[in-house]
Order: structure tokens, then sequence, then C-alpha cells
């Protein structure tokens, strides 16, 4: 990405901190309380295609009146289904090791949890569990790693290249994206070199006193070298980086804003802004030890999950696993792009025959949505959602496909809508029972009909036919 020296203020410089808790402290409490109608303003300005300052963001958080949150959660619906329509793209997780040298307290796999069972997976356990991934239809996936010395980026990359090599039958993954420690500069380009999809690094929490009461031991102490682990990685030229906040650590409210916060930081420096946000909530962990003052019930989740959707309209917004199935198909709604689906969290799992019933001290959390892919899809499609394996953008260099979904007219119909249907044919003629296969091949019609476009329609019918034909890996 080209520097833009004017965009990048002094509070914004390339690799230096830049959340400044005085500054989102005074935002939030400068809003409180606002009056409706510049609420309603906010929201529509985002429906009309625009980012939300910081200021804008701090007043729909202080939005705390019935009324203004339904209508902040209708905004968040409309704009999902204005902008990005019912398209939902699936992942999995995969655990590679849980070694780790870092301590922190809300997470199973922390040095002092001495109950973990600690296992790295072997070149040949990745293969069959990469097998078992792609014999259910997995087409994306996200490696994830404790941060431990063996997990360096030379390792990281080479399990990058092996993910990629495997390919079973029809199956292949197309994406890998990563989850791990924080990397030097030159880590990241090593990264880089392997194919890596989006580099996906959580700050936990943006307020540094409860950062560091959180993280005890190991380099992930540094507050300020995990702030700007994604600067190091634009410096690297990998500017396709994803944040998070791992929500019931700190208030909600400086945590959203942090999240903005960050995006801007991103925006000024590097032209881009991340790929995507995740905003995972506190789960059960082997000896969890948290306080539980700050974690956030489901409303206050659904609104957290629309707040962002107004404020970023253009980034990715990922929901786990981690959260139940009632859960995931309410807030799906409110603007969520991305879900993992068929997700098993312990090291080796997937490949195993039989479902086991959840380890604590083998896994980083406990998981609360444990439904199959196949069952995940099937319930998406009964809620008219568009299941999507679609890796196009990425694999043609076409960055920025958020960005690009939301401001140029006509792509979501002319490129991620076709490239969903045939993604979803793929999956229902290689892996879908004949019942799903019947209902997910009436919705490809549906949706053909919908795009109201007799030579775009051609064009997708023409793939669809070789689809069946045995073609595979077909985009536009
Ligand atoms: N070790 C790498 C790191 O810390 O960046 C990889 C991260 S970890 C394997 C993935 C994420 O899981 C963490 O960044 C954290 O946000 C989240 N996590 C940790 N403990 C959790 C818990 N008890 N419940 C929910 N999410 C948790
Ligand atoms: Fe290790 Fe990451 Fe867990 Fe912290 S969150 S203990 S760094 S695996």
């Amino acid at each position: 990405m080209i520097f833009n020296p004017e965009k990048c203020r002094i509070k914004d410089e390339r690799m230096k901190p830049f959340i400044d808790i005085e500054e989102i402290e005074d935002h939030l409490a400068t809003t409180k309380n606002p009056d409706k109608q510049e609420v309603l303003d906010i929201i529509q300005k985002s429906l009309n295609k625009n980012r939300l300052s910081l200021r804008e963001t701090a007043i729909l958080i202080n939005a705390e009146d019935t009324e203004l949150i339904e209508a902040i959660k209708d905004g968040a619906r409309q704009l999902k289904e204005k902008v990005y329509g019912n398209r939902i793209v699936l992942f999995a997780p995969l655990y590679i090791g849980n070694k780790c040298k870092n301590n922190c307290l809300y997470c199973g796999f922390r040095s002092s949890n001495k109950a973990a069972i600690r296992n790295t997976l072997t070149d040949e356990e990745i293969i069959k569990e990469i097998e078992a991934l792609e014999d259910n239809g997995q087409k994306r996936l996200i490696l994830v790693y404790g941060e431990h010395d063996s997990y360096n980026p030379e390792y990281i990359a080479h399990t990058v290249r092996l993910a990629y090599s495997v390919k079973k039958g029809r199956g292949e993954i197309r994406r890998v994206n990563i989850n791990a420690a924080p990397l030097t500069i030159e880590g990241f380009r090593t990264v880089k070199k392997a194919g890596i999809g989006t580099y996906q690094i959580f700050q936990e929490t943006y307020h540094k006193p409860t950062y560091e009461k959180y993280h005890l031991g190991g380099p992930k102490k540094d507050y300020d070298y995990r702030l700007t682990s994604l600067d190091r990685a634009q410096e690297a030229g990998l500017d396709d980086v994803g944040i998070g906040a791992l929500f019931g650590l700190y208030d909600w409210k400086f945590e959203v804003m942090a999240l903005i916060r960050h995006t801007n930081h991103l925006e000024a420096c590097y032209n881009v802004g991340p790929h995507t946000i995740s905003f995972p909530r506190i789960k059960k962990a082997s000896g969890l030890s948290i306080d539980n003052k700050y974690l956030v019930s489901d409303s206050e989740f659904t609104r957290i999950i629309a707040i962002l959707r107004l404020a970023v309209p253009y980034t990715g917004l990922i929901l786990t696993a981690r959260e139940n199935a009632e859960v995931r198909d309410e807030v799906i709604r409110f603007g969520v792009s991305q879900i993992d689906g068929g997700t098993k969290l312990e090291l080796g799992s997937y490949s195993k025959s039989k479902n086991e019933e959840q380890d604590l001290n083998k896994e980083q959390f406990a998981i609360n949505d444990t439904r199959s892919l196949g069952e995940i899809i099937d319930e998406l499609i009964d809620k008219e959602f568009l299941p999507s394996f679609c890796t196009a953008c990425y694999r043609l260099g076409r960055t920025g496909e958020h960005f690009m979904e939301f401001s140029v007219p006509g792509f979501i119909k002319r490129f991620c809508t076709p490239n969903a249907i045939l993604t979803l044919a793929e999956y229902l003629t290689d892996y879908a029972t004949p019942e799903l296969s019947e209902k997910g091949w009436n919705l490809v019609e549906k949706e053909l009909q919908k795009l109201n476009e007799p030579k775009l329609e051609k064009q997708i019918r023409e793939k669809l036919e070789k689809i069946k034909n045995g073609e595979r890996d077909l985009y536009f």
C-alpha cells in the first residue's frame, strides 16, 4: 500500500501506539443521552455508505433508549441486506499446536495451566486433519497456534504450504488464514510468501491497565508490541489483516471505540483498513480466571455487532462457534459476513471418527455451536441465507474485496453472488445429502431468478453445467 503522509497525522504515526485512553473516554463521556434525531441521522449516514467517526460511534454506543437501540439494529440489518445481500461465507479453524509461553488468564493454553494437555500436530496429522476437513466440504481454513519458539514464521509458512498441498478427491483448501502471535516485519514477509489470506491478531483488550492485569508472562505481556503488530504486517506488504477484541475483559463500549480507532489508524497510515473484525466473547476455559464484572450479555452483544456494522460498513465481521446456535442465528442478521461451521477445537479431532465430549484440558475454550457444516448450511438455507465458500478475489489479487463490494456499484451482483452460487453448487454436488442437495438447488434457482440479468444468468448456468460434469474451481 502507498504511504500517505498527509493522512498520517502525528497521532497516527506508522509503527507507533495509537490508542489514547483519554481520547476514547472523552468521546464516551461527552456523548451521553444523545438526541434521537442525531442518532437517526448517524444511522442514515452509514446507510448512505459512509463510515462513521469516533464521535458518531460513541453516540450510537450511548444510545440506551430501547427505541433507539431498535433503530440501530434495524439500520444494521438494512445495511447488511441492502449492501451485502444474503451471502454468508463459511470457514473452519484448525488448531496446529497449543504450546504457549504466555500466561493469558482467560485462555486454557496459558503456560501456568498445568492441566492443559500440550500437543503440536505432526505433518502427517495435519494432512489427515485437512483431508477430513476437505471430506466435509471445507474450502477456507484459519490455522491457529499458541505462541511458542517452535511456531516460528518458517514453521507457520510450512504448515500453510502443507495445507494448500493436500487434495483429497475433489477437495482442496483455497484460502488459508492465520491466527497466531505477532511477528517481526521479516516474519510477516515469510508467511506472506506462503500465500496466506488474512493474518488475524486480536488485541484482546485495548485498555492498557486491564491488558496488564490479564497478561502475566511471556512476550504477549508487551501491549505496545501487540498493538503495532499489524503495522509491521503492513510494512512487510501484508495488507490483509484482521483485528479483534475479546469481549468480557473490559467495558465493551471502550473496546468498540478502540476497534474503530484501530481501523482509523490503519486507514490513516496505510490507506487500507482491516479486512475483518472479530468480537469473541469469553467462554469457559480450563482454569479460567477472570473478573465477571465486564461479561457481555446477549443483548449487549447484538448491539456491539450492529454498531460495528454501521461504524465500518465495508469491513467483514466474523462470528464464531464460541456462540451457541440460537445466538448465532439471531445476530447474524445484523451484519455478520463470515461464520465457522463444523468447528472442533481439540487438536487432531477432525479426523477422529466419532465425536467426543469436549474436554477443556485439550481445548483453548469451550465452543457452544457444535453443529456440523452440513447442518449449518441446511439451516442457513432455511433462513434464506446463501452459503458461500468463495475465494475468488483473493486468488485474483482483488484485495480489499469488502471495500469493492461496498463501493463498486454492481460488484456483488456481478461477482459475489455468482461465486457464492458456484461454490455452493460444488458443495451440493460433492458433499451434501440428497435432501440438502435438493434444498440447495432450489435456492440456487431462486438466486438466479433474483439476479434478473439474463446474460449473467446464462453465464452462471453454463458454469453450473460444467460443475455438474465434474469441473471445479470456476469463478468470476
Ligand atoms: N496465541 C495466539 C494469540 O494469542 O494471538 C493465537 C490466539 S488464540 C489461539 C485465538 C484467540 O482466542 C485469542 O486471541 C483470544 O481472543 C481468544 N480466546 C482466548 N481464550 C478465550 C476464551 N476463554 N473464550 C473465548 N475466546 C478466547
Ligand atoms: Fe497463548 Fe494465545 Fe492462549 Fe494467550 S491466548 S495463552 S498467547 S494461546
